[in-house]
């Protein structure tokens, strides 16, 4: 299952009440109120606003692969702008210092230290 196909984020909606998941959920709707079974590919906004972040200064366990040596690196949870749901995330050239709760992001694409291509998030351009 894809989550993510270089452009964009690829989530799933629900044809009956419309609500939105990431990662991509399939099978029936996860809100208890909805009977709704169709769920289909929605393509995230682009855009959010930073709800929090902070620094990760230790490697996470396996199977992440860590730079060597390890260099910190910035994770923001962001609220997207149009679905309102809070997509976590790596941030690209910035540190905490950079950054503020409400400001301002874009979806951009970056390489994991094992060669992986990921989403991140960075300044809008
Ligand atoms: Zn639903």
């Amino acid at each position: 299952m894809t989550w993510f196909d270089g452009i964009d984020l690829l989530g799933t909606r629900c044809t009956t009440c419309q609500a939105v998941f990431f990662p991509p959920h399939h099978g029936f709707c996860r809100d208890p109120l909805c009977e709704g079974e169709d769920l289909v590919e929605h393509r995230l906004s682009r855009r959010g606003t930073v709800w929090s972040y902070t620094n990760a200064c230790y490697p996470p366990p396996a199977p992440f692969v860590a730079a060597e040596p390890y260099e910190p690196v910035t994770l923001a949870a962001v609220e997207l702008d149009e679905e309102r749901i809070v997509v976590l995330g790596q941030v690209k050239d910035l540190t905490v210092d950079d950054l503020s709760v409400g400001m301002e992001v874009e979806l951009t694409a970056g390489t994991l230290a094992d060669g992986h291509a990921v989403w991140m998030w960075g300044l809008p351009r």
